[in-house]
């Protein structure tokens, strides 16, 4: 699949928007790339586009934040300051992840071997002029959410 810039912010929150749309549990998606390429910002669209009206802050230190929204359960985790994927069992993710829910994940490459497979991943990068987004879908569902970035 081709790439999708992202001029500024607005157009990453977007997208966000457009997935959510779309999203329904359970699903995992993993948010690529290096810092700053707008994984949170992807994110918080995201989150209000699926009627999420607080604030969405970085999990950098708590490594998951549970979001309890009207159509479902949300987990978002950044994984970047994991040490060990061990980690990941003192955080009770086996036992989350026997409900279903959707779940966004920062630097899911830091837990590998602990974490469910994606149905979707999304690749991002920096641009000089804003960011761009490349998607790998691996299976059906996440296949059928990649398809809305294009339509
Ligand atoms: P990450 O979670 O990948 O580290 P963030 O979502 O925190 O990145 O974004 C880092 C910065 O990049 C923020 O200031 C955000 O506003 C900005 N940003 C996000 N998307 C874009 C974009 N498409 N173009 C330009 N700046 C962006
Ligand atoms: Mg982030």
């Amino acid at each position: 699949m081709h790439e999708i810039h992202l001029a500024d912010e607005a157009a990453q929150l977007a997208l966000g928007g457009r997935l959510a749309e779309r999203l329904r549990a359970p699903f995992v998606l993993y948010l690529q790339g290096d810092l700053g390429c707008g994984k949170t910002t992807l994110t918080r669209g995201l989150l209000r586009g699926l009627g999420h009206q607080g604030a969405v802050r970085s999990p950098t230190y708590t490594l998951i934040e549970p979001y309890t929204l009207a159509t479902t359960q949300l987990y978002h985790l950044d994984l970047y300051r994991l040490t060990d994927p061990e980690e990941l069992d003192y955080l009770g993710l086996r036992d989350l992840l026997e409900i279903p829910a959707i779940w966004v994940i920062e630097w899911p490459e830091c837990g590998a071997g602990a974490l469910p497979p994606p149905d979707l991943r999304l690749q991002l990068e920096h641009r000089t002029d804003g960011r761009c987004l490349r998607p790998v879908a691996t299976t059906e569902a996440g296949l059928a959410l990649a398809r809305v970035l294009y339509e």
